[in-house]
């Protein structure tokens, strides 16, 4: 059975399989190689993926989710007409179309997956991306990091020469630059850092700021005056500006028409601008220039100058943005890899570690990835400052870059007399202060400490980071030997076991309810088509089935629909 590699990215996805010596893009339903990670529920209960749902965003703008990812690991919850999801809902839902696509292509069932995340993505990130795997109805086999993919997918084909290559991914929502030794066939991320909220999109939003000031300049007044709908005016906006910012890479100067923003004074509102790539250039270097700033982090973590990188690898969609090529070709002194596609090769290391994973590529090849844990984690600790015990230190316990998988102990003392009890609070940073880093989790509660006085006791608490990125944490009472681990599991923005359940079902009848719609709208199309050629009882026939598919529809009627769908089929194999 297939494991497929799946790149899920903010703005487009693209999946892969490995066959006969090689990894390949697998077309979606509409043979395109990569498909935009948008989702459409339309009024009428159908369920849209990819480019003509994100086309649509502007004309059904609260039936519309675009970049879901940025949401992921989350509390927010997002409304898509009358239903509400869960990020990893939606995220499933892109993930069902991706696998449905496959199986029509490759003519055998999908079930299992390896799914990639930027390599910065934190735990409940990660997890998040499971969870949409497995409600999208597949076994998720490893969540892979997107540049380490992309340096499994070069190295796949360059096999033969030891070397460090750099992999800068700067995508639709996120970006991670890690450096990568390749030696004698191993593929070892030495060191890997990002910005999880840098990306096209930024971008995208750079120019829309750039498109109101040229409106406010030449009108007077602010185009959200004249906007009939504020989303409706943000999906136009965020169309056209991300059509200026793709024009840009190739044209010094691009036009920007909004033909329709709405009424002033019951006059109707257009735009229409230019756009120079030296204005937008101006307008983002700040954010290009912080990209440069993590590429100098990433090469002294790891200790390596720039001299000793052979390759660099330009990896998502942005890498096509002249200033960006142009800044790392400065900072490096040598031409990017432009052979490269930056919008697949993700997806393809994704097959490749699918491949290693399913035996498809033999193990005496030598082809192994090993990656680090992009962040230190630890714990909060107090600390005694003249006498005083202040609170919101952090300990690290699994320090940034460290190989994984990877486990660490470290023993820590009762702070005050008869303690006994101490809850674990995690956290995922570089500061000195868990005010400066992420909770990861709280929810580690350590009960049964004897009494004692304060510091006498010692709780041995251990992190294990596997190689999916995800945090196990135990704590072992030293004096009783009292062990407490926990998987963090139920943390703030990932759906519980329970939740899951729940979910599973629910995505599970929505997708039968939109493979009836798909299957229906087939139908009637061939009943429509033979409704030209049939007597004019048949015809009758036809029309009366589809009169009562029309009120289903409209009902949302979807036992009565099944039953329609049956029956036309059956009149339709009759009548052929
Ligand atoms: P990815 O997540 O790798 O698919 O990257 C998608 C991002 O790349 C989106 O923000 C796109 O707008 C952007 N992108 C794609 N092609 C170009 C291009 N030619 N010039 C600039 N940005 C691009």
């Amino acid at each position: 059975m297939a494991i497929i590699g799946i790149d899920l990215g903010t703005t487009n996805s693209a999946m892969a399989m490995y066959k006969d010596g090689e990894a390949e893009i697998i077309l979606n339903g509409n043979d395109q190689r990569t498909t935009a990670s948008a989702f459409q529920l339309k009024p009428n209960g159908e369920e849209v993926i990819g480019s003509s749902a994100k086309k649509g965003a502007a004309s059904m703008p609260r039936h519309t989710v675009l970049e879901v990812k940025r949401k992921m690991g989350g509390e927010e919850e997002v409304q898509v007409g009358a239903r509400t999801y869960k990020p990893e809902e939606i995220s499933s839902k892109i993930l069902r179309y991706l696998k449905k696509s496959a199986e029509e292509k490759l003519g055998e069932p999908v079930t299992e997956a390896v799914i990639t995340v930027p390599a910065y993505f934190t735990d409940a990130q990660r997890k998040s991306t499971k969870i949409a795997g497995e409600l999208a109805g597949l076994r998720v086999e490893r969540i892979i990091n997107e540049p380490t993919a992309a340096a499994l997918a070069f190295c796949h084909d360059n096999l033969d020469e030891d070397q460090f290559i750099l992999v800068y991914d700067l995508g639709g929502g996120t970006f991670d630059v890690s450096l990568v030794e390749l030696f004698d066939g191993v593929i070892e991320v030495k060191s890997s850092t990002g910005d999880n909220f840098l990306g096209g999109t930024d971008f995208d939003e750079t120019i829309i700021k750039l498109i109101k000031d040229k409106f406010l300049k030449a009108n007077g007044f602010p185009m959200e005056e004249a906007a009939q709908d504020a989303n409706m005016l943000y999906y136009m906006l965020k169309e056209a500006a991300e059509n200026a910012k793709i024009e840009l890479s190739t044209q010094v100067e691009t036009d920007i028409s909004l033909p329709f923003i709405g009424l002033k004074d019951n006059l109707p509102v257009s735009f229409i601008g230019q756009l120079t790539r030296i204005e937008f250039e101006n307008a983002i270097r700040e954010k290009v220039e912080s990209t440069i700033i993590k590429i100098n982090e990433t090469l002294e973590e790891a200790a390596i100058s720039k001299d000793q990188v052979s390759e660099i690898l330009m990896v998502g969609g942005s890498t096509r943005i002249p200033l960006v090529r142009g800044y790392v070709e400065k900072a490096f002194g040598k031409k990017v890899r432009t052979d490269i596609n930056p919008d697949e090769v993700v997806a393809t290391g994704a097959a490749v570690q699918a491949a290693l994973k399913s035996g498809e590529i033999d193990s005496a090849v030598g082809l192994v990835a090993i990656d680090v844990c992009p962040y230190t984690l630890g714990i909060e600790i107090v600390n005694k400052v003249n006498n005083q015990i202040i609170p919101g230190y952090f300990d690290p316990i699994i320090r940034k870059n460290s190989a994984i998988p990877v486990t660490e102990r470290k023993t820590y003392n009762t702070v005050s007399d008869n303690q006994t009890s101490v809850n674990v609070k995690v956290y995922q940073g570089e500061g000195r202060f868990v005010s400066e880093n992420q909770l990861v989790s709280d929810e580690l509660h350590v009960e049964g400490i004897p009494p004692n006085a304060a510091g006498q006791e010692e709780v041995e608490i251990s992190f294990s980071y596997d190689i999916n990125g995800i945090i196990q944490i135990s704590a072992v009472i030293v004096s009783t030997g009292h062990k407490v681990t926990q998987v963090i599991q139920s943390q703030q923005g990932v759906m519980s076991a329970k939740e899951k359940r729940r979910s599973m079902e629910r995505m599970e009848q929505e997708g039968l309810d939109a493979d009836l719609y798909e299957g229906m709208k087939k139908a009637i199309h061939n009943a429509e088509k033979m409704m030209d050629d049939c007597s004019p009882e048949d015809r009758t026939r036809i029309e009366r089935i589809l009169a009562d598919i029309e009120t289903a529809v409209a009902a949302e009627d979807n036992a009565a629909l099944r039953k329609l769908d049956e029956q036309l089929l059956d009149l339709l194999i009759e009548l052929v």
